[in-house]
């Protein structure tokens, strides 16, 4: 493999398939550059994998499986310990590639991979998670119990913003339940997921177990509809993910897809001001606003709405800049195509009346002049029509609400169709009881801006975020990527005892 020294002043790389175990250079004629946003500078190229490639590595799995199957638990196990112990030995490395094609700083890279290592770390215990269930007697020298078995090939499908952190929470957990895999990074970035399929190759992942193919539309496609593909995981933007539900599904796959989002955070007047403050612009502007879990609405109650200002002021002193130079605290946005979307829903909250706080268009940075940057943007005066607020911007960019009482803030954010994060900011545990019962948003924090929970728990997006009943990680993904077989046995102690034909259906 190739993709370990971008921005370096290499030569730009040409990306690989992962095929049964080899590097493949593709065939495909089709190919993209993999940009620095921050300089521009083309890092590498990465090809739309052909329909004969996609087959090759679909093939590969599906023959993997055979024995991948019924390796032991424990020797599956172990190689989750070895990955996880490799990617804390190569993080920094992996999070300088990582940063230089995604953009985020080199911090937030490292919590990118730190994030996905800890599903890893969880992988290890699957001896534990993936137990079947036994009932002793359930009629006269009859016992049933469940096996949980692996399902077969399992495709996932990943987006930019979490080139470490996406891609680990699909195929270890697969694979550790004893599924075969192919992965789809995102063709934005895919040189940091393809440093952690190598690492995963190293721990001792057999040929063929994992493969990994690249491109867009007609690549996802091609795997939605592959008869041999029994799971798809997706994880992007509402608009792909809702088309691979239905595709997938309409295949005959299970298919969980984790999408776009709206975050609420709610702050009420007993909310410690400093500390709430913080958080928003920390969750609102952190990694340039692309994270699922952003905060991308404020919703000021009651005289909240007076410490707008301040807000303002706090959101001002961040730093932009590339994400490899210290002190950064917002780094370019992924694309000069995603930066154009951004400004131009700025505008339309200029257009459409809302106050412009703070405009982050046309934001200069020596050095970097080309770099796909928008600073730290806030609207007030923002109502439910506007773009700017029933648009996810996956940009650096905060709408402020306001509204008199915590029932109307719990009915706003009800009535908007995403459900992925909020929060509540308040010292009071009893409007945060409330909060927590009558909020329709599948992750809920209180006091926290950005609650995404550890793996021990699962990913628990919901209504326009999430499509499909399993989350990512945690118990849910082990239901997920297996399927529960029922055996009903009776073992006969007496061979000479015949009980005759019965033609009934049993009473008891
Ligand atoms: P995207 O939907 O554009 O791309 C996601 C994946 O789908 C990529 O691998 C891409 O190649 C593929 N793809 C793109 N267009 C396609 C098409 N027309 N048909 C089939 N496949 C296609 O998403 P993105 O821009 O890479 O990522 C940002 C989005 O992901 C945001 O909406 C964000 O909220 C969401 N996201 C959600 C979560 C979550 O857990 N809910 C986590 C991270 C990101």
């Amino acid at each position: 493999m190739n993709a370990s020294l971008p921005g370096d002043g290499a030569r730009v790389e040409t990306v690989k398939l992962l095929i049964d175990g080899q590097w493949v250079d593709s065939q495909s004629g089709d190919w993209q550059n993999v940009v620095n946003p921050a300089t521009q500078e083309v890092l590498a190229r990465v090809p739309f994998a052909t329909p004969a490639e996609v087959d090759a590595a679909v093939s590969a799995a599906h023959t993997a499986f055979a024995s991948w199957r019924t390796t032991p638990i424990g020797a599956r196990m172990r190689i989750m310990l070895k990955l996880q112990a490799l990617i804390r030995e190569h993080s920094k490395r992996i999070a300088a590639v990582l940063s230089a094609e995604q953009g985020k700083t080199l911090a937030d890279a490292e919590g990118d991979i730190f994030r996905g290592l800890e599903v890893v770390e969880h992988a290890c215990s699957v001896g534990s998670l993936q137990l079947g269930e036994f009932a002793e007697n359930v009629a006269g020298g009859v016992d049933t119990y469940t096996l949980r078995q692996p399902i077969g090939v399992c495709a996932g499908i990943t987006p930019f913003n979490f080139p470490a952190m996406i891609p680990l929470w699909m195929f270890p957990m697969a694979i550790v339940c004893g599924d075969t895999f192919v992965l789809k990074p995102s063709e934005q970035d895919p040189l940091s997921t393809l440093l952690l399929v190598e690492l995963a190759l190293e721990a001792g992942v057999p040929a063929g177990v994992l493969n990994v193919v690249h491109g867009g539309k007609e690549v996802v496609d091609a795997l939605c509809t592959h008869p041999t593909i029994k799971a798809v995981s997706f994880v992007g933007s509402t608009a792909v993910g809702t088309h691979v539900y239905n595709l997938a599904g309409q295949h005959g796959k299970r298919v969980q897809a984790m999408m776009g989002a709206k975050n609420h955070a709610v702050v009420l007047p007993d909310a410690n001001r400093e500390q709430t403050l913080n958080a928003l612009v920390g969750a609102a502007f952190g990694a340039a606003g692309q994270r699922c879990m952003a905060t991308s609405v404020a919703v000021m109650v009651g005289n909240t709405r007076e410490w707008i200002p301040d807000l303002k002021a706090l959101a001002q002193q961040l730093k932009v800049n590339a994400g490899s130079e210290p002190g950064t605290d917002v780094g370019p946005v992924i694309s000069t195509r995603a930066k154009a979307r951004v400004e131009a829903l700025i505008e339309s909250g200029v257009q459409e009346g809302a106050t412009l706080e703070l405009d982050g268009r046309g934001v200069q940075v020596p050095g970097f002049e080309q770099g796909n940057f928008v600073g730290p943007t806030l609207f007030s005066g923002v109502t439910t029509d506007m773009r700017i607020y029933t648009e996810e911007i996956f940009g650096p960019v905060l709408v402020v609400l306001e509204v008199d009482t915590l029932d109307e803030a719990i009915a706003l954010v009800n009535r908007n169709p995403f459900g992925n994060g909020t929060g509540l900011f308040t010292q009071s545990g009893a409007a945060a009881r409330k909060f927590q019962s009558e909020i329709d948003v599948g992750q809920v924090g209180i006091n926290i801006p950005i609650p995404v929970p550890v793996p021990f728990f699962s990913f628990t997006g919901s209504r326009g975020s999430k499509l499909g009943d399993l989350g990512p990680y945690g118990k849910q993904v082990v239901q997920f990527y297996t399927q529960t077989k029922t055996v009903t046995a009776r073992w006969f102690d007496d061979a000479s005892v015949n009980t005759g034909v019965n033609t009934t259906i049993h009473l008891r």
